[in-house]
């Protein structure tokens, strides 16, 4: 409700009250001496105080009466707003109490659902398993990890994505927010609101927007390698030599389709990852052996920076070597491109909380601190608009991150606007590893 609602709903009680009170005190005072003064007999004295006292009972009753009734109008008048804004949203909207079950719910959460009134059931975990409410993977759903249970330990849980199966069958992508309701500092929550929105049409486009750029990438493949195989060809088989101005276009036509090849292929992967085709080649390997290598590798793309590599002892993991380097060059590439002046860039390996973590540190732009929030969302580029836009496709962050939490990872990050910026990720160590450290 709206402070200025507040304010004027319930209107005050208080001028009613101090009304009462002054009349009755005037009236205890000044009707037994006008009684007194007007009445001569003893016994129409007595009747007359009797009537006093059952008209001051009566007006008492009355004015009680009109406060009950003024406020339980007042109550029913907010309970039919409160029910009348529930109705109106266009998500489902229910509460949950505090033994889990369900106290309110919309018409929205029922046409949601595909249930009718009597069908929606009073127990949430009833609920989940009658829709089969489980996680976008498909993988089960335990009653204890639904929003609304989190919500009932304290926690806000936004828009988590789930699939739910309506009786009819039919397959439902929603979104989930539950947030808890506490009553009194110091409680545990009494209720949960749970919201829930029907996403199976964002994603429908979500998918085709992926099974488009899948498309496109494959297709552009195959041109760009060709351009790129004759441009090789006609540098090298030029027949007596090209002048110097040819060469320098040559050259440029090689880097470019490289590049183009390199946009592609990310866009490739990404689109693969949405789609689910994303799939690992996991064993066991020396993490720090394969950092040094795209470190030397590296390294030679730019004389302006001075690279430095740290390892405390082997790191082993169990990984798919392919993709970790994929999130490596990535990593690297942003340090050398995010730093144009130079500088070091200090690539460390080792371990940390039992975890196999890299990081690479640049000292180069760092990122705005309000611009850090998104920073590993698909196609989101931090720097854009800003002078210090380098180009780019924002994609490369948001597959590294893909990648590594396949894994079972994390990866993170620190910066500071000017001053540069330090990308982690830690993947767990692998069994042997795990066993022979103390
Ligand atoms: P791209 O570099 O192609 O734009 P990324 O997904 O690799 O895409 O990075 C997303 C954004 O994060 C970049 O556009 C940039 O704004 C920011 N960023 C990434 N790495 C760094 C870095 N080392 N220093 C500063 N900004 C960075």
């Amino acid at each position: 409700m709206t402070t200025a609602l507040k304010a004027r709903w319930p209107p005050p009680l208080w001028r009613p009250v101090v009304v009462y009170a002054v009349v009755a005190a005037l009236w205890i005072m000044l009707s037994d001496v006008l009684a007194a003064v007007g009445v001569r007999s003893v016994s129409h004295f007595i009747l007359v105080e009797i009537l006093k006292g059952w008209l001051f009972v009566a007006a008492t009753s009355v004015l009680l009466y009109a406060l009950i009734r003024r406020d339980t109008s007042a109550l029913r008048r907010s309970e039919a707003l409160h029910r009348a804004s529930l109705e109106s949203m266009a998500d489902a909207l229910f509460l949950v109490d505090a033994q889990g079950r369900i106290v309110e719910a919309n018409q929205a959460t029922l046409k949601l659902m595909g249930l009718r009134a009597d069908g929606l059931p009073t127990d949430i975990c009833q609920l989940l398993s009658m829709l089969y409410v489980r996680r976008p993977d498909g993988s089960p759903l335990a009653c204890s990890e639904a929003p609304s249970r989190r919500a009932l330990r304290g926690e806000t849980v936004r828009e988590e994505e789930l699939l739910l199966q309506r009786p009819n069958g039919e397959q439902l992508h929603i979104s989930v927010t539950a947030s808890p309701v506490i009553t009194g500092a110091g409680r545990s929550p009494d209720l949960a609101v749970v919201v829930v929105r029907d996403v199976t049409e964002l994603k429908r486009l979500e998918r085709m927007r992926d099974e488009f750029l899948s498309t496109a990438a494959h297709e552009l493949r195959t041109p760009i390698t060709t351009i790129k195989g004759y441009a090789q060809l006609l540098d090298r088989w030029m027949p007596g030599g090209h002048e110097p101005r040819e060469g320098k276009a040559f050259q440029i036509l090689n880097r470019q389709s490289d590049r183009l090849t390199q946009l592609v292929q990310e866009l490739l992967e990404v689109s693969r990852l949405q789609l689910g085709r994303l799939a690992l080649r996991r064993h066991r390997f020396e993490l720090g052996t394969l950092v040094k290598d795209v470190f030397e590798r590296m390294r030679g793309v730019s004389s302006e920076h001075h690279f430095v590599f740290h390892q405390d002892g082997a790191v082993f993991v169990d990984a798919d070597p392919d993709r970790i380097e994929q999130v490596l060059v990535n990593l690297f590439d942003n340090a050398i491109k995010y730093s144009p002046g130079g500088g070091d860039i200090e690539v460390s390996v080792g371990v940390q909380d039992a975890m196999a973590v890299v990081s690479v540190r640049d000292h180069g732009m760092g990122i705005p601190r309000e611009r850090q929030g998104q920073l590993f969302e698909r196609f989101y580029r931090a720097h854009e608009g800003l002078a210090s836009d380098r180009g780019g496709m924002g994609v490369g962050l948001h597959l590294s991150e893909q990648i590594v939490q396949k894994h079972g990872g994390r990866i993170w990050f620190e910066s500071e606007e000017g001053r540069g910026s330090t990308f982690s990720f830690g993947l767990a160590l692998a069994q042997v590893e795990q066993e022979a450290r103390p």
